[in-house]
């Protein structure tokens, strides 16, 4: 039986690596659903390459556009609430959910209240709501499988663990191009040199995340969310080499970790696959050939990001969201050349300051902190 595949966000980074598996393994997946911002012209592509029973767009232009040129069956839809719709509706075996930012909340409410299983490349729906989507998840016993490289690898490390024997949980993280640089230094930095991470190639935000360990910031919120364990388990470890993509230690003292290039091909292929391992075309890891590996500590005194993170586990409630929000705000602005580097973490940490916190929000109320925090971000920009 080929399993019943859905992608949302299927023209970004993940979401292309993605459709290359699906492409490889035609007797195991069939693609029944695509999703996408405003490219219309690669989903498009996609779509008629695909033939997948549903194509959706949220630009208007981009729906007008691929209405007029698509060949074949597919039918296309417009819009956030579409894509919700399709999501509750139809039977997909796996719903990977590769959108960037906050605009994967509502999709993955949709995956999960409808009992889907979900392959979660998307880590700021965790940081945002992560109370309310584990909460879901228990009332409708859903199930993700993380795809983010360094999840992925603690969720296999924990395969057939009981996480009550864990007694940390070791994130490991590049360092991003900036590694090793003072606050001086940090104020001078390009966009393009920003933009060129030393090992993984990725979509825009995320590389700016992980130039100033956001990133890694976000995934120490999605850890604690994935796998219910308190902050103070959680640490990071800078590995420049990106092979060891994360290790668990237990209360005995044995540490197990998962190696692999640094490729997102494994990740990806394990969700859509599991709980079976299957034989795949992923890059093979030569230990001999790297030699040696390396670790050092994060300096949180240049990387303030890391410690927004750590003050969002601690607070809960709406800091997570406000925290995402501004960042996304600060990303955008830094990649439209609007602020410098070192500006991004003063944007986050006034909207912090600004934005009354509350304690338990509900979605309802989520929606609203999020938009109030985009429009004051804005503002001071
Ligand atoms: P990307 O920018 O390359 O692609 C984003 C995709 O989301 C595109 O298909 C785009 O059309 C879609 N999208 C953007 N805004 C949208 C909106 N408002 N509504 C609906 N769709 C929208 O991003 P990416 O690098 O592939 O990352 C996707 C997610 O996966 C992010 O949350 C990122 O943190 C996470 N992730 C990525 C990588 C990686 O290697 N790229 C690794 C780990 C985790
Ligand atoms: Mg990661």
């Amino acid at each position: 039986m080929k399993k019943r595949i859905a992608i949302l966000g299927s023209t970004g980074s993940i979401g292309t690596q993605a459709l290359k598996i699906v492409k490889e393994f035609p007797d195991k997946f069939e693609l029944n659903l695509i999703s996408a911002n405003s490219n219309d012209k690669l989903l498009l592509k996609q779509a008629v390459e695909f033939q997948p029973n549903d194509v959706v767009i949220n630009s208007e232009e981009g729906y007008k556009n691929i209405k007029k040129n698509i060949r074949g069956n597919p039918s296309i839809h417009h819009g956030a609430g579409s894509l919700c719709q399709l999501i509750e509706n139809n039977n997909y075996d796996v719903v990977l959910i590769a959108i960037v930012g906050f605009a994967a909340l509502l999709p993955t409410i949709s995956a999960i209240k409808s009992n889907k299983k979900i392959a979660l490349a998307n880590k700021e729906t965790l940081v945002v709501g992560g109370e309310i989507i584990s909460s879901l998840l228990k009332k409708y016993k859903s199930t993700i499988i993380p795809v983010d490289s360094e999840h992925s690898a603690i969720f296999q490390c924990l395969q057939g663990e009981d996480i009550n024997r864990v007694e940390n949980i070791i994130l490991t993280a590049s360092g991003g191009p900036f590694r090793g640089f003072d606050l001086e230094r940090l104020g001078s930095v390009s966009k393009k040199e920003a933009l060129n991470h030393p090992n993984w190639s990725m979509g825009n935000k995320i590389t700016i995340d992980s130039a100033t360990l956001m990133n890694k910031g976000f995934e120490l919120i999605e850890t604690k969310w994935l796998f219910d364990v308190p902050f103070n388990k959680i640490k990071v470890l800078v590995h420049p080499e990106s092979i060891i993509h994360s290790l668990v230690e237990f209360i005995d003292h044995s540490v197990i970790a998962q190696l692999g290039q640094p490729s997102m091909y494994i990740p990806i292929f394990y969700a859509l696959n599991h709980p079976v391992r299957n034989k795949s075309y992923a890059p093979k890891l030569n230990l001999t050939e790297i030699g040696s590996l390396n670790f050092e500590e994060p300096n949180k005194n240049v990387f303030k990001h890391l410690n927004f993170a750590y003050e969002a586990i601690k607070a809960g409630g709406s800091y997570g969201c406000v925290l995402n929000a501004a960042n996304e705000v600060a990303v955008d602005s830094f990649l439209r050349e609007k602020i410098n580097f070192l500006e991004m973490a003063s944007i986050i940490e006034k909207s912090l300051e600004k934005i009354t916190f509350v304690k338990n929000p509900t979605l309802e109320d989520l929606l609203e902190i999020d938009l109030k925090t985009r429009v004051f971000a804005r503002s001071i920009i």
